[in-house]
């Protein structure tokens, strides 16, 4: 084993080398199921020889996978430096270029220093960028290159026997859908764990550690603010749990404080929520016309909650104080496991649907603006995903997977069914608030009066409203 001195100067500007990392398992909150299993592999790395003697190996390869932001990199770097083995850490998107030969020598690269530091870690972030299914519609271009850089990793993975002095891969990507199933065989990335958005108490947990280093006046007022921005960051990232701490510091030091206080939390959480989609801030002066498209908006998608009620997921209340690209309107937690019938997911695409239609039918198809634009994209995400990964169409998942070469323009009909969906989820959102329309129109009146409106309301209105009458749409 060479000495580490110069690892930090790797030799390819593309990897990034430590020989510690200094991160632990304790800087990871929530989800501690993750953890256990984590903490399994670095036992077995620490103690190689003797779990090999009982036949227990270290799996090669150790795939994250979950939205960013959810702590994937600050996991790798926990698994390094609690095992106290050097990380080596690369990105997906380096190792594409348009120079044929490249992806391939980087990989070479990437796994030879490491095992010449071997026993140690490598992460790859973004893996999708390069292993991607091959033979797909190849976006970007660059296909062939990529082919060879995916080979290379295969072959790299498959050439290390599992040993001592061996070198653990860890991938991460947000696209476990795209990998190319090879990747995913025995021998390569054969543990996957999913890292999702934190639960309450995980956000609670998360939003602690990072308050380690910061003032509060008690620890009791600590759990509690802590507590309260846990409570109205659903969806939330732990790295943007981390920016609402940051700021809040940033906006004590600005007034002079000792003590992270209420009104600095609830303004950082504030800007976070502004920021986090759009990069507008919140603004009391939202122009005129921007607040009647928000409160149509959020009208209709109200009145799509009710029509279509999600199971699992009643709806709290809704407002028209901040201008997101999303709906505003906000649901209680999911609780334990559900389970979702082919109808539900159906109805989750007509509701997609609602702030795009309702714009169309309020303002004319030539004058849509970008406060409906993630709606189309978010309801044909809904019906790929009903499509490919439920099993519940012609294209199950199982057969998706495994037999895609056996199914000839396999892409063009996976388009036209989706395309069939989103026909009937639009005309089908159009129908209902044309039945409905005057709900939604009292729904905005309420909104553009008060700035806000809760279930209990909305659900008298839609009880109440007087329907017009529509043709039916066939599914
Ligand atoms: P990803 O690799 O999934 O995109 P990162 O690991 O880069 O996410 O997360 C960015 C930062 O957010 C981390 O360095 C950490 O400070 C914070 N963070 C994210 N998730 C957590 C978590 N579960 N616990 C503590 N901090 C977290």
């Amino acid at each position: 084993r060479q000495a580490l001195g110069s690892l930090g100067k790797s030799r390819a500007k593309f990897i990034s080398a430590e020989e510690r990392t200094g991160v632990t398992f304790d800087d990871f909150a929530g989800q501690e199921y993750i953890k256990k299993e984590l903490q399994e592999i670095v036992r077995i790395l620490k103690n190689d020889e003797e779990f090999q003697d009982k036949g227990i190996y270290c799996p090669k390869g150790v795939l994250l996978h979950g939205p960013p932001g959810t702590g994937k990199t600050l996991l790798a770097k926990a698994i390094a430096g609690e095992a106290g083995l050097p990380f080596f850490a690369a990105n997906g998107t380096d190792f594409v270029e348009m120079f044929v030969g490249v992806a391939a020598s980087r990989v070479k690269d990437l796994f030879a220093s490491a095992r010449s530091y071997a026993p140690s870690i490598i992460f790859i972030d973004e893996i999708d960028a390069i292993g991607s299914k091959r033979g797909g519609p190849d976006i970007g271009g660059g296909g062939a290159e990529r082919e060879q850089g995916l080979l290379q990793i295969l072959t790299e993975m498959d050439g290390f026997k599992v040993s001592t002095a061996q070198v653990l891969v860890i991938g991460a990507t947000n696209r476990l859908d795209i990998l190319d199933p090879a990747l995913l065989r025995k021998g390569r990335f054969d543990k996957i764990i999913r890292v999702g958005l934190p639960s309450k108490d995980g956000r609670f947990a998360i939003l602690k550690v990072h308050a380690r280093n910061k003032f509060f006046r008690s620890e009791e007022e600590k759990d509690t603010l802590l507590k309260e921005i846990a409570e109205h960051t659903e969806d939330f990232t732990g790295a943007e749990l981390q920016n609402i701490l940051n700021e809040a510091g940033i906006l004590t030091a600005r007034k002079d404080l000792d003590y992270i206080g209420r009104d600095d939390l609830l303004e950082a959480l504030k800007r976070q929520k502004g920021t986090f989609e759009t990069g507008q801030e919140d603004s009391t002066e939202i122009p005129e016309e921007l607040k009647l498209r928000l409160a149509y908006r959020e009208a209709a998608v109200a009145v799509l909650a009710c029509y279509f009620p999600e199971p699992h997921r009643p709806f709290v209340e809704t407002d028209i104080n901040s201008i997101r690209s999303q709906p505003n309107m906000r649901y209680t937690e999911i609780s334990g496991q559900v389970f979702a019938r082919k109808s539900d997911y159906i109805n989750s695409i007509v509701r997609a649907c609602a702030p795009r239609v309702i714009e169309e039918q309020m303002f004319g198809v030539d004058n849509l603006c970008w406060i409906s634009s993630k709606a189309t994209l978010d309801a044909s995400r809904r019906a790929e995903f009903l499509i490919l990964q439920t099993g519940m169409t012609a294209f199950g998942k199982a057969y998706y997977k495994s037999q895609s070469d056996l199914v000839p323009n396999l892409a063009m009909k996976v388009e036209a069914l989706r395309d069939e969906y989103m026909r009937y989820a639009t005309e089908k959102c159009s129908s209902v608030l044309k039945e409905y329309h005057s709900a939604v129109e009292t729904i905005t009146d309420i909104l553009l009066e008060k700035g806000k409106i809760k279930a209990e309301e909305i659900w008298d209105i839609y009880k109440s409203c007087p329907l017009v009458t529509v043709p039916p749409v066939s599914p």
